[in-house]
């Protein structure tokens, strides 16, 4: 099969590879029609995620139809169309039991295209399948679910959960591609008084208007400032930081109001500082994490019923066999106003 292979730091390519077995009885392999890119696939590309090795597939956002199923596999079976998710669990370990997904003890957690082969490939082979993939009703179409794989989980319960978000609160997210644009729209389920968006690209920030940010602020026209104007002086009640720069980061604990929460969804190539000199007395709450994807069924059930507003991030498609393509464009966003590229 053809798959997305990466090469070390800044090198990869559309390759023929083996195809993937079962390896498990409670694997299935699914044949990928709908992928995407993922913002972390440009940090594995960049070096910032030191873990991957070369020659591992990228990938783990997509949707699929099981071509094969372990024989302990209970959820799926061949046929099925599912949604991959970027986090597998094993469903039974300490963590998996406290919905701690992401940090799987028995091989699960986010693997796909990081530890594993991913999804970016015609097949692929999803382990623990009762809790990894989700079967798709008829009614939801593949390009809209595939946006729920990852950066709508992660919006929502690394940056709009983990902030507690709550009604009338001002939430500022600094950072608005599609990570930041889905906590920009799952928000705004909380009916938050206002939020407000910041991020360097013209082309985002009316993307976060269109999502329902009431406020878009550019990185350079002081975006603190603005922020105190908005709230009195006194500061955001959550802000979520989803860009994954130590810059943006201390801006966020900056823009908190006192009591508030920082909720950090970036992916950090680096460290940032934290002020706790400052923070303590403050009583703000950071937190940060890797998405679990337990939301995963929920957000299904918002997609299907027709109240999230996925496929307005979606700006270009390929085929799949037009992956090189794809990263060019998406790794390009301020030349190509690239936001979410699907392939199918
Ligand atoms: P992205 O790169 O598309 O978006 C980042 C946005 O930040 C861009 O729109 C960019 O213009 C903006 N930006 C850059 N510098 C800025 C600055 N100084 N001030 C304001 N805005 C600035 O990435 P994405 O796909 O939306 O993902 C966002 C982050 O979330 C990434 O770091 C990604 O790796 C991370 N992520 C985290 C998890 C998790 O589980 N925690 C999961 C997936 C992705
Ligand atoms: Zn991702």
């Amino acid at each position: 099969m053809k798959a997305l292979v990466f090469h070390g730091p800044g090198k990869s390519s559309w390759d023929e590879v083996s195809d993937p077995a079962v390896e498990d009885p409670a694997d299935v392999i699914v044949r990928v029609d709908t992928v995407t890119i993922c913002g972390t696939d440009l940090h594995i590309l960049r070096g910032d995620v030191p873990d991957v090795a070369p020659g591992t597939v990228l990938g783990h956002e997509a949707v699929g139809e099981v071509v094969e199923a372990g024989a302990d596999v209970r959820t799926v079976r061949a046929g099925d169309r599912v949604l991959v998710s970027c986090i597998t669990a094993c469903g039974r370990c300490s963590y998996c039991r406290n919905r701690s997904y992401g940090q799987c003890r028995a091989g699960g957690g986010w693997v796909l295209g990081h530890t594993i082969n991913g999804a970016q490939a015609e097949y692929v082979r999803v382990p623990f399948a009762d809790l990894s993939v989700h079967p798709l009703p008829d009614s939801v179409r593949s390009q809209d679910a595939v946006l729920l794989a990852d950066i709508f989980p992660t919006g929502y319960e690394v940056g709009v959960l983990n902030g507690a978000v709550r009604p009338m609160q001002t939430v500022v997210v600094v950072g608005a591609g599609p990570i930041g644009l889905a906590a920009v729209a799952t928000a705004k389920l909380f009916s938050p008084g206002q939020i407000i968006a910041v991020d360097r690209a013209t082309a985002r920030l009316d993307a976060a208007e269109r999502l329902g940010a009431d406020t878009k602020v550019a990185a350079g026209e002081g975006p603190e400032r603005v922020v105190s104007e908005l709230t009195d002086g006194l500061g955001a009640d959550v802000a979520i930081e989803a860009v994954g720069v130590a810059e943006t980061f201390e801006m966020c604990t900056r823009m908190v109001r006192p009591g508030g929460h920082v909720a950090n969804v970036g992916v950090h190539g680096g460290p940032a500082q934290l002020h706790l000199e400052d923070l303590w007395i403050k009583d703000v709450t950071v937190t940060t994490g890797l998405v679990d994807t337990y939301s995963t069924p929920m957000l299904l059930g918002m997609l299907r019923a027709g109240r999230l507003p996925v496929s307005s991030l979606v700006t270009h498609t390929f085929d799949l066999g037009e992956m090189e393509d794809a990263y060019d464009i998406f790794s390009r966003p301020s030349e190509t106003r690239a936001l979410k590229v699907v392939l199918n």
